[in-house]
């Protein structure tokens, strides 16, 4: 069955000499995985479309179940090029299309990470705030996902308007969460977070991006802020590769 959709290289491996593995994030089959025949051999538009970050029109062809179906078109719509040539920014991006493959279901529509996506890319190409951008993205990324850290209240009892303590708010990374002095009582070692980034935080988890393009918080807020969500991502991606991990020693299952 031939399908069509659009979607935004995330990743390509080579495959024996000249094919590729080709996963793009799309509106309607969330990570798709595609096989596609000899895009090295020539230097030709199909080959070019496939570069990473490209936004293209696809077509595959395959059984619906088939684990891996064969890219027989993909005409670029937006190729991002000047992302790809600019190192440090290119290197940025990398993360959140790490974070996105990671995270994102196979073969499940989800629209709104898709759109999150394709916004964030035209908004670095654009402006090239791209430390706001990429942060801004990890956070509505993850709350699409269900995993975004809680800033809000106490990630334990739920009490909210907690007391900024006189070094800041206790964060958990174990929790993903700030708790309350009671919570954490018999705990040790929280990270302390400043106001300024839990009010950030709060900013760009709820803002549309037309408000947060006129924003300019200090660099100290940032690298404060994006220091937290890294360490939240990892704590979540080992945690998420653990129970792989022992789902699949039960099951035999892989993914
Ligand atoms: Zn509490």
């Amino acid at each position: 069955m031939l399908r069509r959709t659009e979607g935004i290289v995330l990743r390509t491996i080579p495959f024996g000499e000249a094919d590729l593995i080709v996963s793009f994030l799309t509106p309607d089959s969330g990570l798709l995985k595609t096989f596609a025949k000899s895009p090295l051999k020539t230097k030709s538009r199909f080959g070019s479309s496939l570069e990473p970050l490209t936004h293209s029109r696809i077509a595959f062809w395959g059984k619906e179940d088939a684990s891996l179906p064969r890219l027989t078109q993909s005409d670029i719509i937006h190729p991002f090029q000047s992302i790809r040539d600019t190192l440090s920014c290119f290197l940025k991006v990398s993360e959140i299309i790490e974070l996105t493959i990671q995270f994102i279901p196979e073969r499940e529509a989800n629209k709104k990470a898709y759109s999150l996506l394709l916004h964030t890319l035209h908004d670095i190409e654009n402006d090239c705030n791209e430390s706001l951008e990429i942060i801004h993205y990890k956070i509505k990324f993850l709350e699409l996902i269900g995993y975004a850290p809680m800033l809000d209240a106490c990630g334990r009892c739920g009490k909210v308007g907690i007391d900024s303590q006189r070094d800041g708010y206790c964060f958990y990374v174990s929790w993903g969460c700030i708790l309350c002095e009671a919570c954490a009582k018999w705990m040790d070692s929280p990270v302390r977070i400043s106001q300024g980034v839990v009010k950030l935080y709060s900013d760009l988890l709820t803002w549309d991006i037309a408000k947060i393009k006129r924003i300019r918080p200090s660099d100290m807020l940032l690298s404060e802020l994006s220091d937290i969500m890294d360490m939240h991502i990892k704590h979540m991606i080992t945690k998420t590769l653990n129970s792989r991990a022992f789902i699949r020693s039960l099951t035999g299952f892989r993914f």
